[in-house]
């Protein structure tokens, strides 16, 4: 008999999303004649721009004939994308090289995929509310995590606390679930605190394109010291589009070493590299030559309009929060609104009463963790009318 890996024990059940699946089914069979809007979802809804439309097709074109046949590509990525994305960071401030960019199917995956370059014995930090993957992914090889509150006390932003030593800090900013985002000044705290302790900084930026106010920071090595402290996930998914095409990229700086126990320096950028020769064969070429024209200045442009969209639609429902006097969070540099639900509601019977009186689905905060008991997203991914519909709704029962 195998011996399985029993750390899948340990894993709670995923059931947030089958959950409110299973609500809104019987919901909607039991009231068949009403309209029932989702705000709850992370995906994106508009079509891709006609940029990176073209180029993907261009992509097909050249699987056709012999003569631009393309095979198995470099398990890193091609080197038009992977400049395509430095240039892209260079036009917003940051300097990074090729050899530090690796492509892939998506942000999921490598925030998954990077536990494999850690041994046993490290104290995780992550904060509580979360994105469940980074949770997941250490349980499923046995890791203990510590938790580090986010909180109304915090603005939904956990602060490093310098008693208490970490070698691998989750970080995601924008924030899914909450929207919150870090300014300059907070995560040069976190990179002091990982030089500091000689930890790693694992900085999820999927949501980087959302960010509009320019004294934001939009990626986690805007910050001095970085490069020898963290590494960056990011993603095509919520930028481009991509959520269904798949396209995602992970920055591993060269200047990232720690020493082994044996006293060997060891380079990240060189273990991830093997890591990915080893496990992964590369993105689809279609979907590279798609996502090289998303970081083109006319395809960004395309790829803003979109978000620009969505963050309309997160404005008016914030507004309508605003009005009602209801504490959020996000709506701004994020497409997530994150608000306490009212007259201290626990998130699964302020689901239900939305859902019953409003139709309208969102996502309860206790999904993310303990720290959204009381609290509750909503997505502005969906179409203008129905975000308009459901803030009509909204504002007569709130
Ligand atoms: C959507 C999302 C991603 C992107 O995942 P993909 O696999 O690239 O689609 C990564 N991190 C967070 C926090 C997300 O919400």
């Amino acid at each position: 008999m195998p011996k399985l890996n029993e750390n899948y024990l340990n894993l709670k059940e995923s059931y947030l999303f089958s959950e409110i699946a299973n609500r809104v089914n019987k919901y909607k069979k039991e009231n068949p004649d009403k309209n029932v809007i989702s705000l709850g979802i992370g995906d994106v809804t508009l079509p891709l721009g006609s940029e990176v439309i073209d180029a993907l097709h261009e992509g097909v074109n050249d699987l056709s004939k012999a003569e631009t046949f393309m095979g198995y590509g470099p398990e890193h990525g091609y080197m038009f994308l992977r400049e395509a994305i430095v240039d892209y960071y260079k036009r917003n401030g940051v300097d990074i090289t090729a050899e530090e960019v690796f492509i892939s199917d998506g942000a999921k995956s490598d925030t998954g995929n990077i536990t494999d370059m850690f041994g046993p014995g490290n104290v995780i930090l992550i904060p509580d509310p979360t994105y469940p993957v980074y949770v997941d992914s250490n349980m499923m090889n046995g890791r203990e995590i510590t938790y580090m509150d986010a909180s109304e006390k915090n603005d939904f932003l956990a602060m490093p606390d310098k008693n208490v030593h970490a070698d691998i800090i989750y970080i995601c900013s924008p924030n899914n679930p909450t929207g919150a985002v870090y300014n300059h000044a907070q995560l040069k705290e976190w990179v002091d605190y990982a030089l500091e302790n000689d930890a790693i900084i694992l900085f999820d930026s999927a949501y980087e394109a959302f960010i509009s106010d320019p004294d934001l920071p939009r990626s986690i090595f805007a910050i001095e010291g970085a490069k020898k402290c963290a590494i960056e996930f990011c993603s095509l998914s919520k930028t481009a589009g991509f959520t269904g095409a798949r396209c995602g990229y992970t920055i591993v700086p060269e200047d990232l070493k720690f020493t082994s126990s044996t006293g060997k320096e060891m380079s990240l950028n060189a273990m991830w590299n093997r890591r990915q020769s080893t496990k992964f064969n590369g993105a689809s070429y279609i979907v590279q030559k798609g996502a090289a024209k998303a970081f083109t200045k006319e395809g960004m442009a395309q790829c803003q309009e979109n978000i620009a969209y969505y963050k309309e639609n997160a404005r008016l429902i914030a507004e309508c929060l605003k009005e009602k006097n209801i504490r959020f969070y996000g709506g701004i540099n994020s497409p997530y609104i994150w608000f306490e639900c009212p007259n201290n509601m626990e998130s699964w019977d302020f689901f239900d009463y939305l859902l019953n009186n409003a139709q309208i689905v969102g996502t309860p905060g206790a999904g993310f963790g303990k720290n959204g008991t009381h609290y509750f997203r909503l997505t502005s991914f969906g179409n203008r009318e129905n975000t308009i519909e459901a803030i009509e709704r909204l504002n007569k029962l709130l």
